[in-house]
């Protein structure tokens, strides 16, 4: 026998199986059964227990209602999908009638404080069609929608690339072919039906209110209309608010970018540092001076969408210029964009009907700072490439006025401003002359009674009540009606008393249900301009975005890059755009960079730490900053545009992803040999690191000549086989640089030169003695290699003669070397620390042979 309000939680969670339903009851929200174990642990807050009629006790907890946004927040961060269901009538005699009213899952929640406010919130879905993969997203709180479709061999490969840059928060995907997707994304698996090629047009032309998708591009894209319905139809279960935003859809074909492969945009670290995932540290960090969350959201988008046309690049670049060369156009617009907040999601809520007060008053005072900016960008920038940024910026005149008289100023305890509403006003003089009456009431009585501290109040229970202390009860009119008695007196009430109350709470029903209703109407026709406002939205964004790049040039004393449509790249003075803001640009110094027709592969070589990899990722980076249309740090910077940039960059990232590290470098190896062509930019940092010397040395030859002889491909290739350096005499596009070094003191210094020529010697054992390695081992090392280097014919024999010979007793008791002291035991322990210490994938193979042979030796003594 259980309760009728447990029979209808149980109705409703069943129609919610996948979420964790909140069910109100009174001032909380409560869960149920597993729902509550997985709340409680995930919100860390007690799991107790109910009873519902006599034999049913269920697990239970819950939150109170004040907490719902922060308990969201924390059920998303967990990946769950929560089930609002709150009380739909008001509390009276029997059941109360509930049901849900949001679902929230992490791609479709539109609440402000759920959401990244500098970054897109994205929800992707992913159709497998027969001959591509349909791929649609759309961002619920800004109204962005798109779709496209990736066909060839490689279709799989560039999902993973687009889906790297989009980043989505969650992604919808056809039961059973989830596969796809991989495990970085949250993936939401759905009915096939939702997927549909005939339905999901249909749910796609309703929404858009067409009745073919011709005018949008993608009426032959079956897969991608698949997605794209997939999101709608997913959304009406979840958020059937947010299908209004979506007024038009984006057909777009990864064509129209320079791809950027998923690993290439982790090895760049353009919006997150590799090393912990997070934006400092990252191109995205040094580039982000903007003032709106509109334009960080255009920002970070374009950062991993360069573009390959050079007229397009060239006209950001003019906007850019003319930003750059008028510090104090600059300022102005900065400081008025300032006090703009995120107009772009207040638009969606008001369409939505689901803005608060205050969002619409930011919404018109953003409304009336663009008029300032349009008013400032006509002045100042009339003729220049600003011009047409200006004439984008649409103020919304009626919009702002109509909420400027709408809406009562914050804090005035009124939502609607008087004047607004013939009604309102009406209904609100009605009660005024009843208000007074009450609020005069107390000095009557008091003058009445002659109860000095006779006190009128009100509360929740009672409503308006006289209170008389003990003292004075005697005093007391024949009127008054005892209601309680409380610890230091009595509460009275009078009939007049209690007939002005009912009228005022009447009233005030009455006005709060007004002022709702015409907040709802004002909210609705803020709404119709819904497409104005995102237009200018999208306009304030690229002159934030502009603003920030000019900025940032100005700052860092960045240049204009000079495009064009040949393969030569020549870089004067350039320098590591994160690198350089990290250690101060004084201590960084600049390199040159020339890929001609002659030298078309570079061979840097050059001992570990420095500079190669600095020097690769900066050449890259600034050819991609000039492709989003950036400043660039140089001196001057001559760019033949690219179609796609590799890398092949630090063979330690992939550890924690659980692949062979050599495996994945060979994999990304193969898929840039497969995608390269002739005017694509390669870097190849240490390939072939992560095999045994001989087969990786071959490895890396054999992926040179083929970059030179087949591809022509622009390369980069930093390695510490100096013996690749014999490729520029066989090769006639190959050229050697190395980074310089000097020895002072017999200490090694690094000049973080790029220079002619390749490298003499690795250094390996003077970056060792650099990073601590105690001087027992690095002499032993030292002497080591002399015997290698005075063999003459080749590695093999080098070996040969290294590897028997014991020459000198070192003297293992030697003060200040630790870890080479004591006989025995403590020797073998020390052998193995020492093993353990070795960080392997940061030395070359001679390092590692030194060491292992010395190890070894160490090891034969303490037997
Ligand atoms: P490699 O790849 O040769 O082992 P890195 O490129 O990783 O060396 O550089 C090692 C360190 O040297 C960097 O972290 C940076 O601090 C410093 N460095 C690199 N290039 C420069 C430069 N041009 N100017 C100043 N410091 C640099
Ligand atoms: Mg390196």
């Amino acid at each position: 026998m259980v309760t009728p309000a447990r029979r209808q939680y149980l109705e409703i969670k069943r129609q919610y199986p996948d979420a964790i339903v909140l069910f109100r009851l009174g001032d909380f929200y409560e869960m149920f059964d597993d729902d509550a174990k997985k709340g409680a642990e995930a919100l860390q807050i007690a799991l107790t227990s109910r009873t519902f009629g006599k034999s049913c006790r269920v697990p239970l907890a819950g939150v109170p209602y004040h907490a719902l946004d922060s308990s969201l927040a924390k059920l998303l961060a967990h990946g769950y999908t929560v089930a609002v269901c709150e009380q739909l009538s008001p509390p009276g005699r029997g059941l109360i009638e509930r049901g849900v009213v949001r679902v929230l899952t992490p791609g479709t929640v539109v609440e402000p404080n759920l959401l990244p406010e500098r970054a897109n919130n994205y929800l992707a879905a992913v159709a497998p069609g027969r001959y591509s993969i349909g791929l649609a997203y759309a961002d619920v709180s800004t109204g962005e929608f798109a779709v496209t479709e990736l066909s060839g061999a490689e279709a799989a490969t560039d999902l993973q690339a687009e889906l790297a840059r989009l980043s989505p928060a969650e992604v919808l995907a056809p039961e059973g072919q989830t596969a796809l997707i991989g495990n970085s994304w949250r993936t939401t698996a759905l009915e096939p039906w939702h997927f549909d090629p005939a339905s999901a047009r249909q749910v796609l032309c309703r929404a858009l209110n067409v009745s073919t998708l011709e005018g949008f591009g993608c009426e032959q894209w079956s897969a991608g209309v698949a997605a794209a319905g997939a999101i709608l139809a997913y959304l009406e279960r979840t958020n059937p608010a947010a299908i209004r935003l979506f007024t038009e859809i984006r057909s777009y074909t990864t064509a129209a970018w320079m791809p950027l492969d998923a690993s290439t945009q982790r090895n760049l670290e353009l919006t997150e540092s590799a090393r912990r995932g997070e934006l400092r540290g990252s191109l995205l960090a040094v580039l982000d001076r903007t003032c709106t969350p509109m334009g960080a959201r255009l920002l970070r988008q374009r950062l991993l969408r360069p573009l390959v046309d050079r007229a397009a690049l060239e006209q950001r670049l003019d906007t850019v210029a003319v930003l750059f060369a008028d510090p104090g156009l600059r300022a102005q617009l900065r400081a008025l964009l300032h006090r703009i907040g995120d107009m772009e999601r207040q638009a969606g809520r008001a369409l939505q009907e689901i803005a608060s007060p205050r969002e619409l008053l930011a919404l018109r005072d953003a409304l009336v700072t663009v008029g300032r900016l349009r008013r400032l960008l006509v002045e100042k920038a009339a003729g220049t490439a600003l011009q047409s940024i200006g004439t984008d910026l649409d103020p919304c005149i009626e919009t702002a006025a109509l909420i400027e008289r709408a809406i009562a100023p914050p804090n005035d305890g009124r939502t609607i401003r008087p004047g607004f509403s013939a009604e309102l006003d009406a209904l609100r003089a009605g009660i005024l002359e009843t208000q007074e009456w009450l609020a005069k009431l107390e000095q009557r009585e008091r003058e009445r009674t002659g109860i000095r501290s006779l006190k009128v109040a009100f509360n929740k229970v009672f409503g308006y009540y006289i209170e008389v202390s003990k003292s004075n009860l005697h005093l007391v009119p024949a009127d008054y009606v005892r209601k309680q008695t409380i610890v230091g007196g009595e509460r009275f009430i009078t009939p007049e008393l209690k007939e002005r109350e009912l009228q005022v709470l009447a009233a005030e029903e009455r006005i709060a249900e007004t002022e709702r209703r015409l907040f709802q109407e004002v909210q609705r026709e803020v709404g119709s301009a819904y497409r104005r406002l995102r237009r200018t939205a999208a306009a304030l964004a690229e002159l934030d975005v502009a603003l920030s790049l000019a900025e940032v040039a100005a700052d860092n004393s960045y240049v204009r890059p000079e495009l064009h449509n040949g393969e030569e790249i020549t870089i004067i003075a350039g320098r590591h755009p994160v690198v350089e803001a990290t250690q101060g640009r004084e201590r960084f110094i600049p390199n040159d960079c020339r890929l001609t027709e002659t030298e078309r592969v570079l061979i840097i070589t050059g001992p570990n730490m420095a500079g190669k990899s600095t020097y690769l990722r900066q050449v890259a980076l600034i050819v991609l900053l000039a492709q989003i249309g950036s400043f660039v740090p140089a001196e001057r910077a001559r760019i033949g545009l690219v179609d796609r940039i590799f890398t092949r960059i630090g063979a330690q990232d992939d550890i924690a992803a659980g692949a062979s590290t050599f495996m994945v470098e060979m994999a990304e190896t193969a898929n840039i040999l497969r995608h390269a062509t002739g005017r694509s930019l390669i870097l190849l940092d240490e390939i072939g690191r992560g095999t045994s010397t001989y087969d990786g040395l071959a490895i890396a030859r054999a992926v040179v000549e083929h970059l030179h002889d087949r591809l022509g491909a622009r390369t980069l290739f930093a390695t510490h086989y100096q013996e690749l350096a014999a490729l520029a005499e066989v090769l006639p596009r190959v050229a050697n640089y190395h980074t310089a070094v000097t020895e002072a003191n017999g200490e090694v210094v690094f000049l973080y030169r790029i220079t002619p020529g390749h490298a003499d010697r690795s250094y390996g054992i003077h970056v060792a003695r650099l990073a601590g390695l105690p001087a027992c081992v690095t002499e032993r090392a030292a002497s080591l290699l002399r015997d290698l280097e005075q063999a003459a014919d080749g590695r093999d024999s080098a070996w040969r003669v290294a590897e028997p010979r014991r020459p000198h007793q070192p003297d293992w008791g030697r003060e200040g070397d630790g870890l080479c002291t004591g006989p025995g035991n403590g020797r073998a322990e020390a052998v193995l620390s020492e093993l353990l210490a070795l960080d392997l994938l940061s030395m070359t193979p001679i390092d590692a042979m030194v060491r292992l042979y010395e190890l070894q030796q160490m090891g034969r003594r303490s037997e």
